[in-house]
């Protein structure tokens, strides 16, 4: 197959996981192209919108290694890579020190928000991007690639891969309706993943795709993965579980109710119910298990969150970008009653079972007995509230998927495995492409933004066969 170009690193994708790989390879003196299919100057992508926050399962990433581990080990019910929560542990603060030496500006925002992109993205609800965070980031980032020599192609598609040469491998792109073909040594997937498309969604996620919201820039659509398969690799398990949040139903068609408010701070407060009223999966077991469950209903846009006034000037109030008020402000639905009959009738749920469903909770919050719910309801993490002070509020959801938590199999240094989980030579896959870390039984979310640099850099480091001096972290 002829080659139109030649280069020693070939990274696909633009994104935190692909910018970090590209830099740090060409600081370890390799010759980097970086292939972007957005053709714009400021081409959308997860990274470019993204919230900000460098965490590891919500934890400080400098909170210590075996801090970090742990809570991965407890998020996940030890079912994450050994070797990448190792990587992700070990090299997380390393990872955050170099960023700062790229001159990306970080800042306390409090809480586990300790390292969150500057100036933040989270000034309002609705999308905010243009000369925040992300966007600053990866603007910084391509002009240090640009100084270090290294090339960015925008508008450039990675389609296919051959590796039957004996010289590297080729990727395959196209670029305004023409091909051409790349020759490199080594090759990093790094495209973000298939949470963009719906056909991608359907196969793995859910068939109701028209009934759940692409929390994302819907610009990963799964070519790497294709990519990847087609050249042998494995995938990881839990290719059905996704990182999202749950969001007013009416974020479906108006864009200033998503990607924030979402309902994180309600839903583990109080109940989610399904069309018929009934409780569905256990509220206790955080905000992304529960994404997960409402994606898995016969109707994912079926659903409601019931809770009184308590819980509405409570936790209602207390994220960042709150729920109340900007959800009624934004044009959020909610339907308010002083009785749960009088509710139920307003939401289409029938009443019985509602105020059957709100008087066994209550009783069960009573009695510290929500064990015994079916579905039971943990409280170790999230203490449940009583519903009992009128006026009672129901308030209909939708599930937005901000991307997968399955992905591509790697090992601790990013290289990409087979279905032998022996490493495929000269293959590398970095950033939310990637599976083996976030999942296990709570559907456990570890990291988008810190797990993508952190393995970007890891590649880029195995590739050169060197790492990074103290000097230049
Ligand atoms: C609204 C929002 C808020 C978030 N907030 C947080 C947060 O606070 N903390 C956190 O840790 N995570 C957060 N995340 C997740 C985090 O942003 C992602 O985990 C991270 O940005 C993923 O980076 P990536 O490089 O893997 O993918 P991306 O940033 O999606 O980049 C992939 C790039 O590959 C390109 N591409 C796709 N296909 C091809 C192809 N065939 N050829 C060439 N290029 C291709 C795409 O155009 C894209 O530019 C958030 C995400 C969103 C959407």
């Amino acid at each position: 197959m002829s080659t139109d170009v030649s280069t020693e690193v070939l990274v696909i994708g633009g994104g935190i996981a692909g910018m970090v790989a590209a830099n740090v390879a060409a600081q370890l003196g390799k010759s980097v192209l970086l292939i972007e299919r957005g053709s714009e100057e400021k081409y959308p992508c997860n990274t470019r919108w993204t919230g900000g926050t460098f965490h590891v399962c919500h934890t400080d990433p400098f909170s210590g290694q075996e801090n970090l581990l742990q809570a991965i080990d407890r998020t996940t019910g030890g079912t994450a890579r050994k070797d990448v929560a190792l990587a992700l542990a070990e090299d997380s603060p390393r990872f955050i020190r170099w960023l700062r030496a790229e001159s990306i500006r970080l800042i306390s925002l409090g809480g586990y928000n300790t390292c969150v992109l500057a100036p933040p993205s989270r000034i309002g609800p609705g999308l905010h991007w243009e000369g925040l965070g992300g966007d600053v980031m990866l603007r910084t980032l391509e002009a240090n690639l640009k100084k270090r020599g290294g090339h960015m192609q925008r508008g450039t598609r990675a389609t296919a891969l051959d590796r039957s040469g004996q010289d590297g491998i080729v990727v395959q792109t196209e670029c305004d309706d023409k091909t051409a073909n790349f020759r490199a040594q080594d090759v990093i997937i790094a495209d973000g993943g298939f949470a963009g498309d719906f056909e991608m969604i359907a196969s793995y996620i859910t068939p109701h795709t028209k009934r759940v919201l692409r929390r994302n820039a819907c610009t990963a659509t799964g070519d790497g993965l294709r990519m990847a398969l087609a050249a042998g690799a494995a995938l990881s398990n839990g290719m059905e579980n996704f990182y999202g949040h749950l969001l007013s139903r009416n974020a479906m068609e108006n864009e200033r109710l998503w990607p924030r408010p979402y309902l994180d701070a309600l839903v583990t407060a109080c109940i989610a119910v399904d069309g018929d009223g009934i409780r569905f999966a256990d509220e206790g077991l955080g905000p992304n298990y529960m994404a997960n469950a409402v994606a898995r209903l016969k109707d994912p846009l079926g659903s409601f969150l019931v809770f009184d006034q308590a819980i509405w000037s409570g936790p209602g109030t207390s994220a960042l970008i709150a729920c109340n008020p900007h959800i009624p402000n934004c044009g959020g639905t909610m339907y308010k009653a002083q009785t749960i009959t009088e509710l139920a009738g307003m939401a289409g749920i029938p009443g019985a079972n509602l105020q059957h469903v709100v008087d066994d909770y209550n009783q069960a919050v009573t009695a510290g007995k929500l064990q015994g719910l079916s579905p039971a309801r943990h409280t170790d993490r999230y203490p449940a509230l009583p519903i009992k002070v009128a006026p009672f509020y129901a308030l209909p959801m939708c599930t937005g998927i901000t991307h997968g938590m399955g992905g591509i199999l790697i090992d601790g240094n990013s290289a990409v495995l087979d279905k032998k989980h022996e490493p495929i030579p000269h293959l590398y896959a970095a950033g939310t492409v990637t599976g083996g870390l976030d999942g296990g039984p709570a559907i456990g979310y570890v990291s988008g933004l810190t797990k993508s640099g952190v393995m970007g850099l890891r590649a880029a480091e195995k590739i050169a066969g060197a790492k990074l001096s103290s000097q230049r972290q």
